[in-house]
């Protein structure tokens, strides 16, 4: 890679603050790196925090205490008589699939159900409940959640049985089947806790076969359709051999879940799970298919994954979060498992499958032509921190990659036919680097490119600076970073002023944060700063439309 010489011309009359003192007048604030920048409001961090969580901390806050940071901010806006705009938050951003975990969401949940909340932001987030807690597993991580802001009680008990007895009969069995226990409770405990009301004979035997199991399995389905897959589990688990076990799955629609261990080696028993396999189960369990020889070049189960992942509608409706999709990618390409204990051959189709679904995954954006200087921080701080728990995905790597996103969509088309980009891709540290990416370039190359960045100060004040410096028209800056800025003179705004000063008054710049802290770069009372949450499947569409000026 190569450095770009540091710091550029200076205005003789452009305020050139350190970054480590505030710009005099402004309400700057120090950041976590020492630096000054701007805090957000409330309401922004909400959304940095339900959209990138506290997970592994960053790296200059520790986990724990981003966590508490981000439950006083919850805490504040439901004093400040915005509960049910918290809540309404939670409702949106988890339904919509907008974020890679929807742990967040379910955390600032049962902080909204505490006894000091107002009853009717309690009421509200208590309805919501089935929305945001949509399976098995989210229940339980609500309810772990819940434990630390209230105990058991009687509207609680209603909202949890509720959720039970909202289930279509044959969901609720089959969740049963797919989401056993989470976090030392399981649907069995919650069962006895809520104990719901079984309205029909159907809930009845479900609750009983859940908390006691079933006396007898006989040899004919049971008469009951909606229990007919627990019959069918009870089943497999008998089963002698695979062609039985695959017939039970493509039949009864069984779970991967359901599927006892011993049969996972059968190619039969892979393909018929995979017919009615859901994507995020898919994308976890591409590697064991390959391993188990189910994924292979040319076959039928290569070809129908191919599909799912070119069906756009399909990837919609499962919310399959890009930052999911791109952690897959990664390991999947690399041919071994995060712990490095289990080793495949990638198959090709499903690499580049993956890298397709990526892009899908962001829905339709439509394409713009303005010049894009695009500045990723490639500082030490970038390389430590983690998206959504998701263990081999540094968030510069992440940010790259979604940058793709915005690259993809930037050029301006010739008379012939032919796209040519307007956009300049540079890392920045200290120093700032020319990168050897681009749209083209697949994502795991992407990764694997920011990959060598591990270490360096940070001064985000360099793409204005060398922007200026090297005379470039640049109608929108987009830097995806953590705001965590310290080593420059002057600060990113004066800079920023600058290049405007001397280039292009109405360049705009938009702030792609990574982290759910409370800084910014961008001076709030800059009507051509925008302020977007990283990661937001919903980002790409908002950096688009206001590069062109729409608002
Ligand atoms: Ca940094």
């Amino acid at each position: 890679m190569h450095a770009y010489t540091n710091h550029g011309p200076r205005a003789a009359n452009a305020q050139q603050t350190p970054q480590t003192q505030p710009i005099p007048g402004s309400n700057q604030v120090l950041n976590n790196a020492g630096g000054y920048s701007w805090t957000v409001d409330d309401t922004t961090r909400l959304h940095r925090f339900l959209i990138l969580g506290s997970s592994g901390g960053t790296f200059y806050v520790g986990e724990h205490e981003l966590t508490k940071q981000n439950l006083d901010v919850v805490y504040r806006l439901i004093k400040a008589d915005q509960g049910k705009a918290v809540v309404n938050a939670i409702l949106e951003i988890s339904r919509d699939g907008r974020a890679a975990s929807n742990d967040p969401a379910l955390f600032a949940l049962a902080r909204c159900i505490a006894p000091d909340v107002p009853l009717g932001v309690r009421q509200r987030a208590f309805e919501i409940l089935p929305q945001v807690a949509r399976t098995g597993t989210h229940l339980l991580h609500f309810v772990h959640f819940a434990r630390q802001f209230r105990g058991w009680g009687r509207a609680y008990r209603r909202a949890v049985a509720a959720w039970f007895n909202d289930r279509k009969e044959q969901s609720l069995a089959y969740q049963r089947l797919k989401y056993q226990s989470r976090d030392g409770c399981s649907q069995r405990d919650l069962l006895r806790l809520a104990h719901p009301k079984a309205e029909t004979a159907t809930y009845n035997t479900i609750y009983h076969w859940v908390t006691k199991g079933w006396e007898s399995v006989g040899d004919e389905p049971h008469p009951d359709e909606a229990l007919q897959i627990i019959w069918a589990y009870e089943r497999a688990k008998r089963a002698t051999d695979e062609k039985e076990v695959a017939r039970l799955i493509s039949t009864y629609r069984l779970p991967r879940e359901a599927v006892p261990t011993q049969w996972l080696h059968s190619i039969a028993v892979w393909e018929a799970l995979l017919e009615e396999m859901p994507m995020e189960a898919m994308l976890r369990n591409l590697a064991t298919m390959t391993r188990e020889g189910v994924i292979t070049p040319f076959g039928k189960a290569t070809r129908s994954i191919y599909a799912r992942l070119h069906d756009k509608e399909a990837i919609r409706k499962a919310r399959l979060h890009p930052i999911k999709i791109l952690a897959a990618l990664k390991t999947y390409e690399s041919g071994k498992s995060v712990r490095g204990s289990a080793i495949w051959t990638p198959v090709q189709e499903i690499v580049d499958a993956l890298n397709d679904a990526f892009y899908l995954s962001f829905g339709a954006i439509p394409p713009n032509d303005k010049r894009l200087l695009i500045a990723i921080d490639v500082s030490g701080s970038m390389s430590y921190g983690r998206i959504g728990s998701i263990p081999n995905l540094p968030v510069h790597e992440a940010a790259a990659a979604m940058a793709m996103v915005s690259a993809r969509n930037s050029y301006t088309e010739m008379p012939n036919g032919l796209h040519v980009p307007t956009h300049h891709i540079v890392g920045v540290d200290t120093r700032l680097y020319a990168l050897s990416i681009s749209p083209e370039k697949r994502l795991d190359d992407v990764a694997r490119i920011l990959g060598q960045f591990r270490g360096g100060g940070t001064d985000l004040a360099l793409p204005m600076l060398y922007a200026l410096k090297e005379k470039l028209v640049v109608d929108a800056f987009i830097m995806y970073s953590d705001s965590e800025t310290w080593a420059g003179r002057p600060h990113l705004a004066q800079a920023l002023a600058m290049y405007r000063a001397a280039m292009n008054p109405q360049a705009r710049l938009i702030n792609v944060q990574m982290t759910a802290t409370s800084v910014t770069n961008n001076d709030p009372n800059d009507p051509l700063a925008l302020e977007v949450v990283g990661f937001d499947t919903a980002t790409p569409q908002i950096i688009t439309s206001f590069a062109a000026g729409e608002f």
